[in-house]
């Protein structure tokens, strides 16, 4: 127990971590080419904000949340997915008074208490977005072409996006009538989920995925031909935008959102080579969610994009960076004496904004070069009792193996500089090519 994390969790190690930095610095930078600000809301929220902010039918809600009482006898939650949680906060800070719309980002873990698989955890992490305050169907475009340029980025191609529209509290009872009598005869061939699905969310049998479900409900009416006129027209303005703006898409009636808050825009992003887990985003309009949660009626529009997915498909195109934790200069001092001079000259040389290491476990000379080459060390300054009798050591290129004099009393900062400059001269010139 003490030596293993609990099931459905994962560490992520530091050859790992640059990875997650790396798709972190590219979702910033997206949403800051898009005027999104991030927000950080706590990782717990009172249990019913997400009661009502989810909805008390949902699988999320009944049966994959972590609720517990705390000390103080409330219920509370671990997040299960964050659009509450930011409605929430946006109701709590008044961000409905400042300028509309309000466009903000979110990046972190969430919780789920979901059957543990491959790329699926209980503690997974999302990048969202949530754009409240705008009514048409522009923000939905923008929203919609903010997340293919985040996954085009990245250098995903192979991926498709899929729109549809739920409609709204107008037009859906239609077509949920509709749809209903149309399963009503073919309920028995259905899975016992859809079967309870049948009279309080029919249109989550649409999105069933067990083989039978889909069999029986070919050729379902479909909710594009219940539209109201306002849903029917925001859907077709859609359309033309993301087509103006090169953005394909494919039409999927089958893409539907089980809950009565959810309206209009709703999609999906999918990469096919990862199979089973092909979704690697979903996103959609809420317009009722805001006034479900206490606010006054206000729309609003968001994705998550699941980042166990991202990094499983880049990982799968080769598409990481190498890792980036490569040393510029490593000390190795020979002998305690030494060890106090390599202990100040690594800190100028920190100072000076390099990145230093030194030896900390008494090794041989051997040992410690062995050693600085494992860590990718550009230079290595060897310290021994020539050096420091001297005042001067060679600061060796590992590369090419060419040498620079160091002088080690107060004009080696003036030298460590004169690296820095150069250093910084060269990594430039890389990022350049
Ligand atoms: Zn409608
Ligand atoms: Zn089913």
């Amino acid at each position: 127990m003490l030596t293993t994390g609990p099931r459905g969790t994962r560490d992520i190690l530091p050859e790992a971590s640059g990875h997650w930095q790396y798709i972190e610095d590219s979702a910033r930078k997206v949403c800051h080419t898009y005027g999104y600000s991030e927000i950080r809301t706590p990782i717990f929220e009172h249990t019913d904000l997400f009661l009502r902010g989810i909805g008390e039918t949902t699988d999320i809600v009944e049966k994959e949340m972590y609720t517990f009482t705390d000390r103080g006898n409330r219920s509370v939650t671990l997040r299960p997915e964050n659009t509450a949680a930011v409605v929430r906060s946006f109701l709590e800070h008044k961000l409905y008074a400042g300028p509309q719309p309000v466009k903000l980002f979110y990046l972190g873990p969430m919780f789920r208490y979901d059957r543990p698989q491959a790329g699926r955890y209980r503690q997974f992490h999302q990048f969202g977005i949530e754009a409240i305050g705008a009514v048409g169907p522009t923000i939905d475009a923008e929203v919609i072409a903010l997340a293919v340029q985040f996954l085009r980025q990245l250098g995903l191609s192979d991926l498709t996006l899929y729109i549809n529209s739920v409609g709204c509290p107008q037009c859906r009872p239609v077509y949920r009538t509709e749809l209903q009598g149309f399963l009503t005869d073919k309920l028995s061939h259905l899975c016992g989920d859809c079967q309870s699905r049948f009279d309080r969310n029919p249109m989550r049998i649409l999105d069933c995925k067990n083989s039978s479900c889909t069999v029986h409900t070919q050729g379902a009416p479909q909710i594009a031909d219940c539209l109201c006129d306002e849903c029917g027209s925001h859907f077709i303005r859609l359309k033309t935008l993301l087509t103006a703006a090169h953005i394909e898409f494919i039409l999927n009636p089958r893409l539907v959102r089980g809950l009565d808050y959810y309206t209009k825009t709703a999609f999906e992003i999918q990469y096919a080579p990862l199979g089973a887990q092909s979704a690697v985003c979903g996103g959609g309009r809420y317009d009722g969610l805001i006034a479900e949660c206490g606010g006054q009626a206000t729309p609003g529009i968001g994705f998550a994009i699941g980042m166990e997915r991202v990094l499983l498909a880049l990982e799968k195109q080769g598409l990481l960076p190498k890792s980036t934790t490569d040393i510029d200069i490593f000390i190795a001092p020979l002998g305690e004496h030494a060890q106090a001079t390599a202990f100040r000259l690594l800190c100028q040389l920190r100072q000076s904004g390099l990145a230093a290491d030194m030896d900390f476990m008494n090794r041989s000379l051997k040992a410690q070069m062995k050693y600085a080459n494992k860590i990718h060390a550009t230079y290595v300054l060897v310290l021994g009792g020539n050096e420091l009798e001297q005042q001067s050591a060679k600061l060796k290129q590992m590369e090419t193996g060419e040498q620079i004099a160091i002088p080690l009393d107060d004009r080696c900062e003036e030298a460590f500089d004169n690296i820095a400059i150069s250093h910084v001269f060269q990594n430039t010139l890389q990022e350049e090519a």
